[in-house]
């Protein structure tokens, strides 16, 4: 496997559209989009865009380096919340489609978020389907992602503000939290004030997009729900935000 190519995955929210601003990007430079309600990417199925955007990149001899961006205030994830006290029969299509994808996103809030306050709990629940999602791209056969080659894949979150009035230009309204893998947790760079969090130029040359030397954020297994719900629940009970911990990127922060 050779060159390297995105596949990037937002959700359909509008305020998603400053995706490639939020990211620093000068132009779409050859990344694949494929966005969805929630950034969903479902459970295997043969048409799955995401799944068979990869499958394509493979047989095109390049490496697909996946971003799944989660964001703050999804309508899609609170469809999902709000089942969770729900009688089960009342639930209707959209509601049982997240279902089928995300359940275990939401047992896992559901089970051990409990202590924090109903939007804490959303707040985490829309970290988590991230993550869920990345786990449901490593049950694709097609891909078979953790034996035909390393797979690459990083998982943000988008702190944007819900405030239609500001313009995704407006970078002071943006932030960018990355799941990092070593602690187990979204975090952010010590200064997100500055540098709005790190970005996919500080992780891939967005020129050739080979990705940097940045190992410590790849995702290269599926992911312990419970234990990043634990996590993310610890610190929001401390009201503090975890910071990466990578020396080179925390002096850089751009
Ligand atoms: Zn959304």
């Amino acid at each position: 496997m050779q060159e390297s190519t995105c596949v990037c995955r937002s959700c359909v929210d509008p305020r998603e559209h400053g995706f490639f601003t939020q990211h620093g990007l000068p132009n779409y430079n050859g990344l694949f989009m494929a966005r969805s309600k929630g950034a969903f990417v479902s459970k295997p199925s043969p048409t799955h865009d995401v799944s068979s955007t990869g499958l394509m990149l493979i047989q095109m001899n390049k490496k697909p380096v996946f971003i799944l961006q989660g964001h703050r205030d999804c309508a899609a994830v609170k469809i999902l919340f709000n089942t969770q006290n729900k009688d089960p029969v009342k639930f209707n299509n959209t509601e049982r489609e997240f279902l089928r994808s995300h359940s275990d996103a939401v047992e896992a809030v559901k089970e051990y978020a409990t202590v924090l306050k109903p939007e804490e709990q959303l707040v985490i629940l829309e970290k988590i389907c991230v993550l869920q999602s990345i786990n449901n791209l490593f049950s694709f056969e097609d891909l078979n992602l953790e034996h035909n080659y390393n797979p690459i894949m990083y998982a943000y979150y988008s702190m944007t503000l819900p405030i239609a009035d500001k313009q995704p230009s407006d970078a002071t309204q943006l932030g960018l939290m990355i799941f990092d893998p070593e602690q187990q947790v979204f975090a952010n760079t010590p200064a997100p004030e500055i540098n709005n969090g790190i970005r996919i130029a500080d992780l891939i040359n967005i020129q050739t997009l080979l990705p940097h030397d940045h190992g410590p954020f790849k995702i290269t297994h599926p992911i312990d729900l419970i234990k990043a719900v634990r996590n993310e629940v610890n610190f929001t009970l401390a009201n503090v935000t975890p910071h990466i911990n990578k020396p080179s990127m925390q002096a850089n922060g751009k």
